[in-house]
């Protein structure tokens, strides 16, 4: 994986500013960083992310979607670390159980453990009870039908997991969702959003994911916030190891097509040019405002799912046709 060859890369004789021992080489500041300042370092940026976008308020129920790996474990210690002791703030954690054979219950295991560790109320909802079958078993069906048009797990995998979070996440009376999602994950949406041209998901994406933005009265969808985005996935690992968090190492096994060659197209642009995926993020962002206006008036109109009753841009949800519910 990726990640973990990121931490053989050990800086070469440099040091922190602190005189200690650097553990960490950041490129695109020129800055060498023992493990004290770059712990500090990402936690301040996660704090500096989450105040400058107003991601938590007070009264905040906050739901941290958790897979148990690097980004969505780190990004729920800090959480909370930052709101330690807070009386107006809700955190609790929610897993979902995908049925992916091998991979998925060591993961989630890992996550219940973690959630007792740091005294945070946790949850595993699983596909199999939601949907009445695993995703493992419901590849089976698509291998054996060539009538069904979509054929990529990834697709099936996210759909549910993105519906049955936001439902979790609403049932629970959560008023944000959080994400591990770092910058890397950041960078490869707005280049997949430009390449498949999305207008509409690019018009959402930003630091506060809001898909209710324009309809104040539907709370159909919980907002979701990223206190990660700004800082590049193999520092989210670094910090995750460093502070010796337990986590699931292993890469998801059915991962691949479109989004891994984005990831590697970004990953080389930054080996030659430090900084760059920031920039991405950046131009991203203050483009932000011109993609929603050019989007408005293209979005699906939000209806109510016949089948289920969740937010549906057609007739039927994404989720109930996929999943033939
Ligand atoms: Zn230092
Ligand atoms: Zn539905």
């Amino acid at each position: 994986m990726e990640a973990q060859i990121a931490f053989k890369e050990r800086p070469e004789g440099g040091y922190c500013k602190c005189g200690r021992k650097a553990v960490f080489s950041r490129k695109y500041e020129g800055s060498y960083l023992c493990k004290h300042h770059f712990c500090l370092s990402i936690e301040k940026k996660a704090k500096r992310t989450i105040r400058q976008h107003n991601m938590i308020k007070s009264g905040d129920r906050i739901c941290v979607a958790l897979s148990g790996g690097k980004d969505s474990s780190a990004v729920l210690y800090i959480l909370s670390k930052v709101l330690n002791g807070r009386k107006d703030i809700d955190l609790f954690a929610v897993s979902i159980d995908e049925g992916i054979h091998g991979y998925r219950p060591e993961s989630l295991e890992i996550a219940a453990k973690f959630c007792e560790q740091l005294g945070v109320k946790h949850r595993t909802l699983s596909f199999k009870a939601a949907f009445g079958k695993s995703l493992d078993e419901k590849m089976g069906e698509v291998a054996a039908d060539p009538s069904m048009r979509i054929r990529e797990s990834c697709t099936y995998c996210g759909v549910g997991r993105r519906y049955l979070m936001n439902r979790m996440a609403r049932l629970s009376g959560a008023t944000k969702l959080c994400t591990g999602h770092n910058l890397d994950d950041e960078a490869q949406a707005v280049l997949l959003n430009y390449i498949r041209g999305d207008l509409f998901r690019a018009s959402r994406m930003g630091p506060v994911t809001d898909w209710s933005i324009k309809k104040e009265s539907d709370s159909m969808f919980i907002p979701r916030i990223k206190p990660f985005r700004e800082i590049p996935e193999r520092e989210v690992a670094l910090y995750a190891i460093l502070k010796g968090l337990d986590i699931h190492m292993d890469e998801c096994p059915n991962v691949g097509g479109i989004r891994f060659e984005a990831r590697d197209f970004l990953n080389n642009l930054e080996a030659k040019y430090p900084g760059i995926k920031f920039t991405v993020l950046e131009t991203f962002d203050k483009l932000l405002p011109a993609i929603r206006q050019v989007a408005e008036g293209n979005e699906p109109r939000l209806l109510r799912c016949r089948i289920c009753g969740e937010p549906a841009s057609r007739e039927v949800c994404k989720t109930c046709e996929l999943w033939r519910l």
